[in-house]
């Protein structure tokens, strides 16, 4: 059995999908979905898209 990793769109680490995926953090922006650590990473991420 191989673990999944997804990899944070905000801080870029990995993180291990064993058998629960909705131990990450989802999010749409504008049509396309990505994928979080955590909550804090998702919010960091959205900011950083309206500062520019
Ligand atoms: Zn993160």
């Amino acid at each position: 059995m191989k673990a999944k990793f997804i990899q944070c769109e905000s801080c870029k680490k990995e993180t291990a999908i064993e058998s629960c995926e909705f131990a990450t953090h989802r999010t749409v922006i504008e049509g396309k979905e990505y994928v979080f650590c955590c909550e804090t990473c998702a919010q960091n991420y959205q900011t950083k898209r309206k500062s520019h």
